[in-house]
């Protein structure tokens, strides 16, 4: 049996939506939200396609956990903090009932995770893949959002945790031999990531730049040039890896091209790395400066005496 839309809604749904009264009990044709005084709306969205983003027979409810953590990344990189969201199912008739009852469960545990309600969406069948769409609200203090244009030359650039991880963990899934152990890192990095949303709201005032890397470290990088009229320098050398990856043929180019770490990345002036390496001490995973701003544009990749690296490819194209 199939359930239909209304069901869906009432069953599913609305209990993602208990606790958040604006929400209106998703009975209402939209959702009402006050923002307290001296803080700014911050709004984003990602969409994901079975089989593009995400495999049509990862575990649903990672599936609702991806598309809700990529979406936080997002706020994470603004330097903001979550408050709801909004979403849109488009789903084929392979899609069950079952498969929808586990996709809400991890909607559910990650919205209590990660302090965010449910507040309105829409849900309709297609003839296409199954196509998931999440819109994320979260808020900011007037005037204090990290944004993609502030870098400056002579700057240092940061990123957080490790990468390529995630890469590799999608090469795992198509059959790359690794260890179990190592596998159920790697995939974790993949089908889980970890919105870096303590870290954003720390650099406000910090950094004078910041994006979550989605597409691959040189690529979002070079997005942050482009916004700031900059170039930038990476030291190869310098590019934090975990024990696993590091032991993996092609790690490093996982790190540089490879999507889907949803690490912060971000710029700051040489004077902020007391702080900044006093935050890492105390968020309790890594930051590493890894290369500095210049004038001009684009990203340079180089090893530790200087050579530059070659660069097969620039980050996950999307179309
Ligand atoms: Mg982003």
């Amino acid at each position: 049996m199939t359930l239909g839309e209304f069901d869906l809604i009432d069953r599913l749904l609305k209990p993602l939506a208990q606790g958040f009264p604006g929400a209106l009990n998703l009975a209402d044709d939209a959702a009402l939200i006050d923002l307290p005084p001296g803080r700014q709306l911050v709004v984003a969205k990602d969409a994901v396609v079975a089989d593009v983003h995400f495999l049509a027979d990862d575990p649903p409810d990672l599936v609702a956990g991806k598309l809700l953590r990529v979406n936080l990344s997002d706020l994470a990189a603004m330097g903001a903090e979550p408050l709801a969201y909004l979403t849109a199912i488009a789903r084929p008739t392979s899609i069950n009932d079952a498969w929808l009852q586990r996709f809400a469960a991890g909607l559910l545990a990650d919205q209590q995770r990660f302090g965010c309600h449910l507040i309105g969406g829409d849900t309709t069948s297609t003839t296409g893949p199954l196509v998931l769409s999440l819109t994320i609200l979260g808020t900011v203090p007037t005037g204090r959002a990290l944004t993609r244009s502030g870098a400056r030359p002579g700057e240092d650039v940061w990123v957080s945790g490790t990468l390529g991880d995630a890469a590799i963990g999608l090469r795992v899934l198509r059959g790359l031999a690794v260890t179990e152990d190592e596998a159920l890192e790697l995939v974790g990095r993949y089908r889980t990531p970890r919105p870096r949303l303590a870290l954003g709201q720390s650099l406000r005032g910090l950094a004078s730049s910041a994006i979550d890397v989605s597409d691959g470290l040189v690529a979002d990088l070079g997005h942050i040039c482009t916004e700031s009229k900059v170039a930038a320098v990476v030291d190869a050398s310098l590019l934090p890896f975990s024990e696993v990856a590091r032991g993996v043929p092609g790690a490093r180019e996982a790190a540089l091209a490879g999507g889907d770490d949803y690490e912060l990345l971000f710029t700051a002036p040489v004077a902020g790395r007391p702080a900044i390496e006093a935050l890492a001490a105390q968020i309790g995973h890594g930051i590493t400066r890894i290369g500095h701003i210049e004038q001009g544009a684009g990203v340079t990749v180089v090893e530790a005496d200087g050579q530059p690296v070659a660069l097969p490819r620039h980050g996950w194209r999307h179309f």
